[in-house]
């Protein structure tokens, strides 16, 4: 082997095959880039192990450039989720529908009212600015949006509840993905948790013989992530409501996902909606905005116009305040709900959820040939019936009928888990990332929230280059 010698730094940066580089990313970036590869390379041209053709411009700049375009790639990127899982909290949950996305796009290119109130040419309050929606839609006299429920749930506790008790039925304490932890946050909100009743059991008697002179609050959450099922009891919010008010104490509802309307109508699982809960007597309900709702992550607090104004007082408000983005998000999405005949259609993550399955079969017909195609010899493709979910805790036991892409090895048993994880790590390493899930010995794409084919398509068209790498 010819043992060759490593080129100057000046010399590369000048090679003709380093100007696009430098155009692109900068010099400061190349030169660093390229100083790391040769001080790489010393030691073994040193020891001549390398040939004059590794060392030449052409190959030290194409080993650069790879390096600059790994470097700059966004690590925030688009992925499919044909997981089966809809509001996926690990991918993002609700995607927003475009009027959402003009709404962010205004709010980020342009200064706006943020808190600026343009009838009086005062300073105004950032909550306002969805206020009149929200006691349209709801019922609710007044609200305050925070970073997502789980502060609102902070806060409100925080707020109504400090350094006094809070009286909960111990079959509502929750833990939700992520170390939410209802005792958890009740301590950090500075509560002292009076827990009430049984796991599977509690009674309106319980609550009443809890109630004393250091009572501050009676909660109740929605167990929105499991399902306790078979000889249970629970008081409803209702009889809750009275209970706290003939004590002089305020109810806060925790409904998780809360939804704004009656899913029922799109053939979707009942879930109890923010108007039912405060109707029922609720005086605090609080529900995330990037669940069921369909909007950016945001934690919504309604209620009665006393207590929120005693919320909003809280300097922790200040701590857990949501930026324009979101409440330019979350006013376009809550506007949508105005129109109910036409929601399924504009609320994106509403479509996704209420797709019919013959719709979903069909697309997976479609693109079973070509899949089958891109995998060539040794994979079987067929369209199966898949059952998806929800997602984000919302109706946990619940199923969404669907049709999946489902992908086996065309191997003896033992050689299959293998070639699955092989296959699985290619969709996986796509420019757009493929992710399905495995199970029964095939790898599953469940198609529900395919909207952008076309794409999907040109991404199986790079995976027999992705496998056999
Ligand atoms: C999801 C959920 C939360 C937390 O909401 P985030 O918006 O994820 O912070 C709190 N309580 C219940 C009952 C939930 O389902």
């Amino acid at each position: 082997m010819t043992s060759a010698r490593l080129p100057s730094i000046d010399k590369l940066l000048r090679a003709p095959a380093c100007a696009p580089l430098q155009h692109r990313y900068g010099r400061e970036a190349l030169l660093k880039t390229l100083r790391d590869l040769l001080d790489e390379l010393r030691e073994p041209a040193r020891h001549g192990q390398l040939a004059a053709l590794e060392l030449s411009e052409a190959v030290l700049a194409g080993r650069a450039g790879e390096r600059l375009a790994s470097q700059h790639r966004s690590r925030v990127r688009r992925v499919f989720n044909l997981t089966g899982t809809v509001l996926h909290t690990n991918l993002g949950r609700a995607l927003l529908p475009d009027e959402a996305i003009e709404a962010i796009t205004l709010a980020a290119r342009y200064p706006l009212n943020l808190e600026f109130d343009l009838a009086t040419g005062k300073r105004g309050d950032r909550d306002d600015l969805i206020e009149g929606l929200i006691r349209e839609l709801t019922g609710a006299e007044a609200v305050t949006v925070v970073n997502n429920n789980a502060a609102a749930v902070l806060l409100a506790l925080n707020s109504l509840g400090a350094r006094r008790e809070g009286i909960i039925s111990r079959g509502e304490l929750i833990e939700i993905g992520g170390a939410f932890r209802i005792p958890d946050i009740m301590a950090r909100a500075g509560v002292k948790l009076h827990e009430v009743g049984t796991t599977n059991r509690t009674h309106a008697k319980d609550y009443e013989a809890a109630i004393n002179s250091r009572s501050g609050l009676l909660m109740r959450v929605h167990t929105s992530n499991y399902s306790v099922q078979g000889f249970t009891a629970s008081v409803a919010t209702a009889e809750l409501a009275s209970i706290a008010h003939a004590h002089g104490l305020p109810l806060l509802e925790d409904l998780g996902s809360g939804s704004l309307v009656d899913l029922s109508r799109w053939g979707l699982p009942k879930e109890p909606t923010v108007q039912d809960a405060l109707r029922d007597g609720a005086d605090i309900v609080t529900f995330s905005g990037d669940k069921l709702l369909g909007g950016p992550q945001a934690g919504l607090i309604v209620g009665s116009r006393e207590l929120i104004a005693r919320i909003k007082k809280n300097p922790l408000k200040r701590a857990l305040r949501v930026d324009k983005l979101t409440l330019a998000a979350l006013e376009a999405v809550l506007n949508l709900y105005r129109d109910p005949d036409r929601l399924a259609e504009r609320l994106t993550s509403l479509r996704l959820l209420s797709r019919p399955q013959a719709d979903i079969q069909q697309q997976a017909e479609r693109l079973a040939p070509p899949l089958t195609a891109m995998l060539g010899e040794g994979w079987q493709v067929q369209v199966e019936p898949a059952l998806g979910m929800i997602g984000s805790g919302a109706q946990p036991v619940a199923r969404l009928p669907s049709a999946a892409l489902c992908i086996r090895p065309l191997q003896p048993r033992r050689l299959r888990g293998r070639s699955l994880r092989q296959l699985e790590e290619a969709l996986r390493n796509l420019p757009i990332p493929v992710l399905g899930r495995i199970a029964e010995d095939a790898l599953w794409l469940d198609l529900r929230q395919l909207d952008d084919e076309p794409g999907f398509v040109e991404q199986l068209g790079l995976l027999q280059q992705e496998l056999c790498a």
